[in-house]
């Protein structure tokens, strides 16, 4: 199944619990517009090479167009797509006033110097410039890209339109970026997960803890999940998964980590497995936190865990979800547990129209409210139509962007 195909059937398993009819449904389903641009810039050795870009604005019914620029080798018009309906329900679950949008580009950005790196992406603002904007379309960072790439982003989109830090988020705190940003996906992850084990009425201490990928998400939900109590027994890289069934001591490893390039590869303090080997593990709560589709009908029946929260967009394929749920495997899904990302962009853009700062106090705060009403929405969701909570999240996303859709007229 094709990314796309698998976020629609998760859109039409709620679409049927409302009885959408099927003009609706398509309407709702089909993205406002997809750009494909030519991307071209010169390599470090004067070489010139030619790459795709992709902006997929998928609906504005609730207001500017919203997402992330995935910088991969697997980025193609396909995956954009899904990505960005993935954003129109994940902004409307967390009820920000926004729509969803998604861009990438499918390169390797381990494999390009940071100079590159800087090219290709003012290479791709010249191709995209007119159809983003504070108004219309805020891009920010996902997979493969950070705060530097935003910067590099804002300054040529400006050099078109002229100064105005609200057009892209995740930005360097110095450069009109929020406090909060960086953290906020994986500090997010980590507060519904305490949420999630009160509802369950289950301790932290005893549940033991298994993260897939240690970027920007998987570590900060580490730290948070360590604070909070949680045993992490293993976590993992492209290098490999490190697993301590003792728990992982997660302040040494972020550490050794920040020390060796971001990378978790020659840590000692734990046994070495294959990176595959730790969504396997029998642990009581698994985050997969890195690429889409790690959970399929490959390795669905090995899967041990109890509960799982998607940090990461589109990691479980839908016939993996569906035996998940067979199980009684608890899912918290990707469009409610990896918002914390975009809630804090939206106080980040919000911050920059009013040319205030915000203390990293009030940014927990307002994520800490934004994020505990959405998940007791979706929870009183879950438990009133006996739905899961992925089809109880986007019920919810669905209904929003319904109401708002026929408020301003389906057409417009
Ligand atoms: N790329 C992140 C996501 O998938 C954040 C998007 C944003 O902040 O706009 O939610």
């Amino acid at each position: 199944m094709r990314p796309s195909e698998a976020t629609n059937y998760y859109f039409n398993q709620a679409a049927d619990q409302l009885e959408l009819p099927d003009w609706m449904r398509k309407l709702l389903v089909m993205p406002k517009r997809e750009m494909t641009v030519q991307v071209a810039y010169e390599r470090d050795d004067g070489r010139i090479d030619t790459v795709l870009g992709y902006r997929v604005q998928h609906d504005n019914a609730r207001g500017p167009m919203k997402g992330g620029l995935r910088y991969h080798p697997a980025v193609d018009l396909d995956e954009v797509r899904s990505l960005a309906a993935l954003m129109t329900w994940k902004t409307a679950v967390v009820d920000l006033p926004y729509g969803g949008a998604k861009g990438g580009i499918g390169i390797d950005p381990r494999t390009l110097s940071k100079r590159e790196l800087e090219r290709i992406t003012r290479a791709f603002v010249d191709q995209i410039h007119e159809i983003v904007g504070p108004d219309s379309d805020i891009p920010a960072p996902d997979m493969g890209t950070n705060h530097e790439v935003m910067a590099w982003f804002r300054n040529q989109w400006e050099k078109y339109h002229g100064f105005n830090p609200a057009v892209i988020t995740g930005k360097p705190v110095e450069e009109y970026g929020s406090r909060g940003r960086e953290e906020a996906t994986g500090r997010g992850v980590g507060t519904l997960a305490v949420k999630m084990l009160k509802r369950l009425n289950r301790k932290p201490e005893q549940t033991t803890v298994a993260i897939q990928g240690f970027g920007n998400v998987g570590s900060h939900a580490a730290k948070y999940l360590t604070e909070a109590a949680f045993p992490i027994v293993a976590v993992s890289d492209v290098s490999g998964a490190y697993f301590n069934p003792k728990g992982l001591n997660i302040p040494e490893v972020l550490s050794y980590t920040l020390k060796n390039k971001g990378s978790l590869e020659g840590y000692q303090g734990a046994q070495r497995l294959d990176a595959d080997a730790l969504l396997e593990l029998d642990v009581q709560l698994l985050i997969p936190a890195a690429l889409g589709d790690v959970i399929n009908h490959n390795n669905v029946d090995r899967i041990r865990a109890g509960l799982i929260i998607e940090g990461a967009n589109g990691p479980i394929d839908p016939e993996a979800d569906t035996k998940l749920k067979e199980r009684g495997v608890i899912i918290l899904p990707d469009i409610l547990a990896n918002a914390g990302g975009v809630t804090v962009s939206y106080f980040e853009w919000a911050q920059n129209r009013q040319h205030y700062r915000w203390t990293l106090d009030r940014v927990r705060q307002e994520l800490d409210r934004t994020l505990s009403e959405a998940f007791e929405s979706v929870w009183q969701e879950s438990v009133s139509r006996k739905v899961s909570l992925r089809t109880a999240a986007f019920i919810l996303a669905i209904q929003r962007v319904k109401r708002a859709s026929e408020l301003a007229g389906w057409m417009v």
